[in-house]
Formats: C-alpha cells, sequence, structure tokens
C-alpha cells in the first residue's frame, strides 16, 4: 500500500471542494472545452466493481451532475484473455445500484478496435511505430532501467513500407503470440520509462468477448484509453495517481495523430486498512475459495457490501466525506462503519432478536396467556409505524445477559436482582436451573411484575437494565452470521509485510450461529433492521427462504470512528 499518514478525522470545510472541481472551474471560466463537462467511469471488465471504484464512480458521475454534464460508461476491454461478459453485467449492476445513470451512453473500447488500427497504420505511415522481433524477454531487457538508457531494438529503423506490410501480416495472423509486435518509436533514452517505444499491438490469438474472433492482435491499454477518452470526446480525463506518468504517452498519441485532446487529471485513490483494494487479489480470494463468491458479505466489492446490507446511500456519503486529494493515505474503515451506522440509524427498523437463547420460564404469569404487546418501529423515524409482539410464559433472552455471579457493575439479569424487558414488563430472577451433569445453566425461573408493564403509569419505576427478549412459542428460528475483517493485518496491501494472502486472513472473519431466533413479524422479511443491542442486520439476499430467514450482520452497534474523533477532536 502506498504510504502515507493514516487519516483519522476528515476535515468537512476540505472536502467540499477539491482540486479537481478548482480545474473544472477555472476551464468554465476560460472557455476551454466551450463551458463543456464531460467525464467517464472505465472499468476493465476483469474483476467486480470494489469500494475504491465506488470513489471513481462518486467523483465522475457527481461532477458530471455538479456542472450539468453528462459521465459516460466505458468498459476498457483491451484484454480478451482476463475479460469476460459476466463481470460487465455485474458492473452495470453496481453503477446503477450506487445510483448513477450513464443514460445511452454506454461505451466499449473494443467498438473502437477499427479506429484504433487506422490510428497504429497512421503513425506507421508517419514513421512513428514499427514493428519488432524481439521476444518479449529482450524487449524487457532493452528497455533499460530507471538508471540506464535503454537500447535500440536493430528492426527500428525498418522502412514505412516494410513495417506496414509485417503489420497487415500480424492482423491476417501470419504470426504467432510474442513473435512481433507494433511499438511506438518515441525514445529508448526518454527518463519515462513510457516513452522508450512502448508496445502499441501485440498478437492474442483469443475470442473476445465483444468483438469474437474478428481480431487476433489486440491494442494495448495504454494505446487504447486516451483515444478512447478523444474519441468520447471527454473534457476532463480523471484517473489514480498511478497513470501520472503515462500522460506524456497519452498525450503523445494524441498529437502524433492530430486529435482531440482531454485533459487526464490525477487523484490519490483510495486505500482503505483491513482491506485490499486490488482485482487481481480479490480475484485470487475468490478463485482459491477463501471466500463464497465476488459477492460474499466479507468482501470489498460493491456487491459484497450490498448483500451485507451497507445501503448505497451510506457508500456515497462515505465518498463525499473522504474527499479527493493528491496524494495517498489510508482511511480508516471505521468510517465507512460510521457512515453506514448513521444512515441505518435513521433508516431501520429496531426488532428484537436472540442469538445465543437462555430460556426464562415467568412462574406467575399464566400458562395459556399471550399478550400482543405495541413496540414502536423507530424511534428516529416517525412515519415507521409500530408493530406487534406476542409475550407469553416461555421467554429467551440473550445467555450473556445473565451472570449467576456478577461483578457489581452488571446490570443485567442475575438472582435476585431485577430488569425490564424491552416493550414488556420488570422481571425478577428468583431461581437457576441446572443441568445435573455439567452445571450448566440451562433456565431461569422469574416472576413478572404486572403493574410495570412499558407505557403504563408505573412504567417509570427504577431498574437499572433492559434486555431484549422473545416468546419461545412465536420465536422464529434464523440463521444469523457475524462478520470480522478480512485480514488480521491492518496493511495487507503491502506486499513486504503480507506476501502471502493466505496467512494474513482472519479466521474468524466469519461466525455463522444456526440457532439463533427473531420476531415472527421477520419471518419472510427482507431489507434492513436494528436487532436491539446486537447491531445492524440484512437479510440475506441469496441463503434466505420463507420461514428460514438468514441474517447478515451488516456492523455493530458500537461506534468506533465517533470515539476516535471525539478523542483526537
Ligand atoms: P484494481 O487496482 O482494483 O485492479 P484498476 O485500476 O485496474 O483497479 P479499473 O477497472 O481500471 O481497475 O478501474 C476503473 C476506474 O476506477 C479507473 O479510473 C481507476 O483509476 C478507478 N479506481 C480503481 N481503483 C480505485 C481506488 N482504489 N480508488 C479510486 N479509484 C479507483
Ligand atoms: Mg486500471
Amino acid at each position: 500500500m502506498p504510504s502515507g499518514e493514516k487519516i483519522l478525522q476528515i476535515d468537512d470545510s476540505e472536502a467540499s471542494t477539491h482540486f479537481i472541481q478548482h480545474i473544472i472551474e477555472e476551464d468554465l471560466k476560460t472557455g476551454k472545452y466551450d463551458g463543456r463537462v464531460h467525464t467517464r467511469f472505465p472499468p476493465e471488465p476483469n474483476g467486480y466493481l470494489h469500494i475504491g471504484h465506488a470513489k471513481s464512480i462518486c467523483l465522475n458521475f457527481g461532477l458530471a451532475s455538479q456542472y450539468s454534464g453528462k459521465c459516460n460508461l466505458r468498459f476498457d476491454d483491451t484484454n480478451p484473455s482476463k475479460e469476460e461478459e459476466e463481470y460487465v453485467k455485474a458492473i452495470m449492476e453496481d453503477v446503477r445500484w450506487l445510483g448513477f445513470d450513464w443514460e445511452d451512453r454506454l461505451y466499449y473500447s473494443s467498438e473502437n478496435f477499427d479506429q484504433l488500427y487506422e490510428y497504429a497504420v497512421r503513425l506507421i505511415e508517419k514513421g512513428k511505430a514499427y514493428v519488432d522481433e524481439l521476444s518479449p524477454e529482450q524487449i524487457r531487457e532493452y528497455r533499460g532501467t530507471l538508471t540506464e538508457p535503454g537500447r535500440d531494438s536493430p528492426h527500428r529503423d525498418r522502412p514505412m513500407e516494410e513495417n506496414l506490410g509485417l503489420f497487415k501480416r500480424m492482423r491476417a495472423g501470419e504470426f504467432a503470440e510474442g513473435e512481433m509486435v507494433l511499438r511506438a518509436k518515441i525514445d529508448m533514452a526518454s527518463g519515462n520509462l513510457n516513452l522508450r517505444d512502448p508496445v502499441l499491438y501485440r498478437v492474442l490469438k483469443a475470442t473476445h468477448h465483444r468483438t469474437g474472433d474478428k481480431w487476433c492482435i489486440y491494442p494495448m491499454y495504454d494505446f487504447t484509453h486516451g483515444q478512447s477518452d478523444s474519441l468520447e470526446r471527454i473534457t476532463h480525463s480523471i484517473c489514480t495517481l498511478e497513470f501520472e506518468d503515462h500522460r506524456p504517452l497519452y498525450d503523445w498519441f494524441l498529437e502524433e495523430l492530430g486529435i482531440y485532446r482531454p485533459q487526464q487529471i490525477e487523484f490519490a485513490r483510495l486505500n482503505l486498512n483491513y482491506t485490499i483494494l486490488s482485482k487481481r487479489k480479490l480475484l485470487q480470494l475468490v478463485a482459491e475459495g477463501h471466500v463464497n463468491g465476488w459477492n460474499d458479505p466479507r468482501m470489498p466489492t460493491l456487491s459484497g457490501m450490498r448483500r451485507r446490507g451497507y445501503p448505497p446511500e451510506a457508500i456515497r456519503d462515505f465518498c463525499e466525506r473522504i474527499g479527493v486529494a493528491k496524494s495517498n493515505s489510508t482511511i480508516d474503515f471505521a468510517l465507512l462503519e460510521h457512515c453506514v451506522r448513521e444512515d441505518l440509524n435513521r433508516t431501520s427498523p429496531r426488532v428484537m432478536a436472540v442469538i445465543r437463547p437462555l430460556k426464562v420460564v415467568i412462574e406467575n404469569y399464566p400458562e395459556d396467556q399471550v399478550e400482543e404487546l405495541i413496540a414502536e418501529n423507530n424511534p428516529q423515524d416517525p412515519s415507521g409505524g409500530s408493530r406487534k409482539i406476542p409475550f407469553s410464559r416461555v421467554l429467551y433472552i440473550e445467555r450473556d445477559d445473565f451472570m449467576e455471579d456478577p461483578p457489581k457493575k452488571f446490570f443485567r439479569l442475575a438472582p435476585g436482582r431485577e430488569v425490564r424487558l424491552k416493550h414488556a414488563y420488570i422481571i425478577k430472577c428468583e431461581r437457576v436451573v441446572k443441568d445435573e451433569n455439567t452445571g450448566e445453566v440451562v433456565e431461569l425461573r422469574c416472576t413478572y411484575d404486572p403493574e410495570t408493564k412499558s407505557g403504563s403509569s408505573q412504567e417509570g419505576r427504577k431498574v437499572k437494565g433492559t434486555l431484549h427478549w422473545l416468546s419461545v412459542a412465536h420465536a422464529q428460528r434464523a440463521e444469523v452470521r457475524l462478520y470480522n475483517h478480512l485480514f488480521l493485518k491492518e496493511n495487507p496491501a503491502d506486499e513486504k509485510e503480507c506476501p502471502d494472502l493466505k496467512s494474513s486472513l482472519n479466521p474468524d472473519s466469519l461466525e455463522t450461529i444456526g440457532n439463533g431466533f427473531v420476531e415472527p413479524y421477520l419471518k419472510d422479511a427482507v431489507g434492513r433492521f436494528q436487532f436491539l443491542r446486537l447491531g445492524y442486520f440484512c437479510v440475506d439476499s441469496e441463503d434466505s427462504s420463507p420461514g428460514a430467514p438468514v441474517f447478515n450482520r451488516t456492523v455493530t452497534l458500537r461506534d468506533t470512528w465517533a470515539k476516535i474523533t471525539k478523542k483526537s477532536g
């Protein structure tokens, strides 16, 4: 991961206008692009989108909307050996889910293959490109290093007609992969390695997901990206910092070809601690089976986050808060969770679930009686309504909410102590029933005080703790999945610190509880909920079925981010 300080606090006033907005506003003032703002989001369809891409999507679509411009979606699909239609579909779904619309502006770089071929021919005719027969290894060797200039290929000064003939034969499929390439003729001594006669076209006998077998030579990404921007008449071509050194090359192509020139602007990519944001490594996690697919709720992919229950609004809010800068840094994952929590706190109904049940029998409650208690869905949302919860003689509470021999500060249930059951009554623990063999507590015998019903005049009677609970006869069984960071190390992207992805994985990143219970209200539920005192959860979109719900914990209730900022602020 690029070095740089970990950002603990975001200055919101800084985030409100950033350097790219300044550039665009200046261009609008000077009329550089006739007042147009036209951006694009250019993914390569070789994997699913991740939260880093969300930063780029929010930035590109956001700027277009802010300046009444347009933003294209363009697939930079120049490498048939790694790209697939599955990824194209998933990317479109994710961009839409995030809340953005490319309208009728969907493009593929592969649609430009004829045009790019013609551009290559034009460079050959100008004496600015040549066909080389050096092997890939030799080309690397001839390139030189940062401290040493490269060496000219023996084929560099081939006559133009010969180059043209060989390039046509490359296209006709007469050469094997690696036998011939087309290279730009720029400067083998350039201080910028990208300008040392980069390869423009290579032979690749692969079927392309869109152009099929029409081509057996494919343009390199660097010979495609800038020209595609130009053909789409993009005004501000926004990319991440690692492309800064490629800008002179892109500009060289546009200049030599004499075509329209967008302005490339580089910004710092998003890095998140405990997270990997590299499609190559994410693909490895999927391929080696360390996670259950690209949309595993532990993945930093947008599809994983969607399945985990992150609202798109929260991701957009996060992207807004981290701002846009020119130097690399690492954002604390807790900030992302803070944004998720803020959104869910406002929008999700509060319900009860018990994930590690302990049975409670209310001895003075009639055997066959069931009461329907009224529970408000969300005190944060006046339009959220209310629902009914059944109360009866036999209940579940959370095992952690009882201690036989508690310390002083334990304000939950213990022998002789009282607690309130949320939306219901105050109960008192009278006796403990244990397993004869193991000594394990298996049941609590309690009494309730009928005068303390929630909402009644005695409701205000003081007890220190309030617990969540369920009526055993009415509880709906549910599988509950709890998640932790996928990686143990704070900086898993650092190849020095974590040379082997596998050994830096957190073995406890997923805890599955098969035997949880939720309110009957959630039997066929969809969407996101707060389980009181347990966190925010959502119904799993893949593994839930009617009557057998599966819940993913989206995020816990405890906000470590708010704590960090309070301390340092
Ligand atoms: P990866 O490193 O995951 O393979 P990439 O850059 O190869 O990503 P692309 O499909 O080329 O993936 O990315 C599409 C766009 O998203 C590019 O403009 C790229 O700069 C941007 N992008 C990718 N990763 C990040 C990130 N971590 N932060 C911000 N923008 C990103
Ligand atoms: Mg890329």
